[in-house]
């Protein structure tokens, strides 16, 4: 029954049965014992008449029909009524099928009544409203929270509005309530006090209180959560079975020297807490696949090289890999500086690496002879070749795809390990599950003895203070970033609006006193670069650009980021550009440029930018007003393509069922015990319909 073609249920046939497949996807019954209301009405409450306001979205009202009738001429007839309550008396009107309602209403019955009141010749009216007669058969008591499914015009047309498909799911339920199996085993659903499915399912479209409606939910979102982790930690696991890893069992003199020698601060807790976590995994003989999230200045870079000296310890080289030529040459730098007195080699190869000059690297990296190289992903074609890679950190692996990570594994007998650093926070709930296959490493604390950086969001009406604001922060010695929001849909406008801001900017600040870089999509690598570095140098006070910027750049003299048309960009973006600035001792400052007239929403992310600083936190507040898939820039992994759950707002359900779901494994990795049967069969129905999840190295 349950797989029977939806044109068959009693009340379909063959063309709503079309529709319900071309517009909702339901090509089963069981596909419509799963379209879950998306809201639901109290009808348990009811309005006295002589408390309605126009304002209301809806009114429900409990009293007596009286004097119904029919006016107007025979072609634009309509029906009223009058509806009186204990407290007065509104209006009801029926402008269409007036003729065949009329005979349905009994005068004096009693009915609720449901329906958007609106004020007309100064009486609450409702037009078309939707009547329940109360009766015997249909007492008030059966009348609870009412389901609300989401139609469309070509359904309702057909009979399939809201009410349609309620009535559909009511003929279905009862034919197939004892067909609906249970999926979780016993002994979860003992442990965590859920409803059966079958309860779950009944109460989810026809609940008969708030609580079981409550509890229906959980039950589902809890279900929906936990074969997605358990799906997510079975690839892992198998993983870490197939390819087992390198040992780095050794903390030795390499590490030891570098940390007592040559580093120069103190870690913070959350980067100890973090080198500790990574050392677990390294002296297991599993194979690392490590996501670390730290906002920008978070102090990454550090944890990474500790990395590399465990590997160089137990005798393996590593690399550290950059999304972009001026990236990797900074890790070059700071990691020579901070290599300086080790004796250890380190080398960088980019792409713009003469022929010449890449022979000996080759050479260096084949014989074992350079331990470490830096660099762009030139660093993983073929003819780089090493004597014995152990460990690959990839930094920012927004702009790398799989492929690319894929092509590191090829380069020793055995998977290097891998680290990947992002600045991008993600909430947990997201790293949970888009990043569920990899172990997840956290630094949420910034070096001690930073200044916060000043955010204020000013209006184009005060630009002749922010260029004297600008001014004056120059005459200080700094160096200011003016960045415009560059969204593909409106590329022509947003290149005029950098190279009139540009303009602006350029007659406000003129030569010789001023110099302006910039720097945008549409020009050349080479000019790119050019312009960047009279930045970079010092030479150019300010850095004209679009947000090509986003990713890395370190300019610590750099203390001021102007951001134009902020309420443009995305929350997530604005923390980015922001972290550009608040490098160096100086206290910094973002200003976030908004038009004088500004949306809710525009203004809402404005305050939140100004309120806090915290990654996380913005991460967090992003997730509610974007969504997940918006957030990832993906939808089409399938894996954030939620039918209950929602990340934003169900984290304590999303962690109880990853919770359970590692348990689950832990005693039985194949689910091949009788007792958790029920799972393998959900599990096995899951895989045959979801696309493969498994997009990371
Ligand atoms: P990110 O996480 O953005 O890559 P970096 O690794 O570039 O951050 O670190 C930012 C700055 O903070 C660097 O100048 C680094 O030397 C410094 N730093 C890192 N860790 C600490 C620490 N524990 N104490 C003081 N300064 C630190
Ligand atoms: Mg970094």
């Amino acid at each position: 029954m349950l797989d029977t073609s939806i044109e068959f249920l009693k009340g379909v046939g063959p063309k709503r049965g079309d529709l319900l497949k071309s517009e909702l996807g339901i090509y089963t019954c069981d596909d419509l014992l799963n379209y879950y209301p998306f809201r639901y009405i109290d009808r348990s409450s009811f309005h006295p008449s002589n408390h309605l306001n126009a304002d209301m979205p809806y009114a429900q009202l409990k009293g007596k029909i009286i004097g119904v009738k029919l006016v107007g001429s025979p072609r634009q007839q309509r029906l009223t009524a009058k509806f009186e309550d204990k407290y007065g008396s509104i209006d009801l009107v029926w402008f269409q099928g007036a003729r065949y309602i009329k005979p349905t209403l009994e005068e004096g019955g009693e009915y609720i009544v449901f329906g958007k009141p609106s004020l007309f010749n100064n009486r609450f009216t409702i037009t078309h409203p939707e009547l329940s007669k109360l009766s015997e058969e249909n007492p008030l008591g059966a009348l609870k929270l009412q389901p609300v499914y989401s139609s469309g015009e070509k359904l309702s047309g057909r009979g399939l509005n809201s009410k349609g498909i309620e009535k559909l799911v009511r003929t279905l339920l009862p034919q197939v309530l004892d067909l609906i199996g249970e999926t979780l085993s016993a002994e979860l659903v003992k442990k965590l006090n859920l409803i059966s499915r079958k309860a779950a399912i009944r109460q989810i479209h026809f609940p008969e209180s708030g609580e079981a409606l409550q509890a229906a939910l959980f039950r589902l979102k809890f279900e929906e959560f936990f074969f997605l982790q358990l799906q997510l930690l079975r690839t892992q696991i198998n993983h870490r079975k197939t390819y087992g890893g390198f040992v780095f069992e050794q903390v030795g003199d390499h590490f030891n020297d570098f940390f007592t020698n040559h580093l120069p601060f103190e870690l913070t807790e959350a980067q100890k807490r973090v080198v500790k976590e990574i050392r677990k995994d390294l002296g297991t003989g599993n194979h690392m696949n490590r996501l670390l999230q730290g906002d920008v200045g978070s102090g990454k870079t550090v944890v990474a090289l500790l990395t590399m000296l465990l590997a160089k310890d137990n005798g393996f080289q590593a690399t550290l890999m950059a999304p972009t030529e001026i990236l990797a040459q900074q890790h070059f730098e700071s990691l020579s500086q901070l290599l300086k007195h080790t004796g250890l080699n380190i080398a960088l190869l980019t792409g713009s690496v003469k022929a010449a000059a890449r022979k000996p690297i080759f050479a260096g990296i084949l014989s074992g002879e350079i331990d470490f190289l830096v660099g762009t992903h030139a660093l993983l074609e073929d003819k780089v070749q090493f004597k014995n890679l152990g460990l690959s950190v990839i930094d920012e692996q927004h702009r790398f795809g799989v492929a690319q990570r894929a092509q590191l594994w090829k380069k020793n007998i055995c998977p290097p390990h891998v680290l990947v650093m992002t600045a991008t926070p993600i909430p947990r709930t997201l790293a949970m599950t888009f990043y569920g296959d990899l172990d997840v490493s956290v630094i949420d604390e910034l070096p001690p003895g930073r200044k916060a950086i000043k955010t204020l969001h000013k209006k184009d009406s005060s630009r002749l203070n922010v260029f004297a604001f600008m001014r004056s922060e120059i005459a200080k010695g700094r160096q200011i970033y003016v960045v415009y929001p560059l969204i593909k849909e409106s590329e022509t406008l947003d290149y005029k609006d950098l190279m009139d801001g540009y303009e602006s900017v350029s007659r406000a600040f003129p030569l010789p006193n001023y110099q302006i870089a910039i720097v945008h999509g549409k020009m050349k690598p080479a000019d790119k670069e050019f312009e960047m570095n009279r930045f970079i140098s010092g030479k150019a006070q300010i850095l004209v650009s679009t947000t090509v910027i986003e990713v890395g750049v370190n300019v610590p003299n750099a203390s001021v980021m102007v951001i134009e048309s902020a309420e443009r960009f995305g929350l997530s973006q604005l923390h980015q550009l922001r972290g550009r600035v608040g490098r160096g001792a100086d206290q910094s400052y973002c200003l976030l440029m908004t038009g004088n007239k500004v949306s809710s929403e525009g203004k809402k992310r404005m305050e939140i930018m100004v309120r806090t600083t915290d990654g996380f936190e913005i991460a967090e507040e992003d997730l509610r007003l974007r969504g997940p898939g918006d957030i990832m820039g993906t939808q089409q992994s399938g894996i954030l393509d939620l039918k209950l759950a929602d990340l934003a707002h169900d984290q304590q359900i999303l962690i109880l069922a990853r919770d359970a779901a590692r348990m689950v494994l832990e005693s039985d990795p194949d689910l091949a015990r009788p007792s958790n049967l029920r799972i393998l069969t959900e599990y096995k129905n899951q895989a045959r319909r979801r696309p493969n999840w498994s997009r990371i190295s």
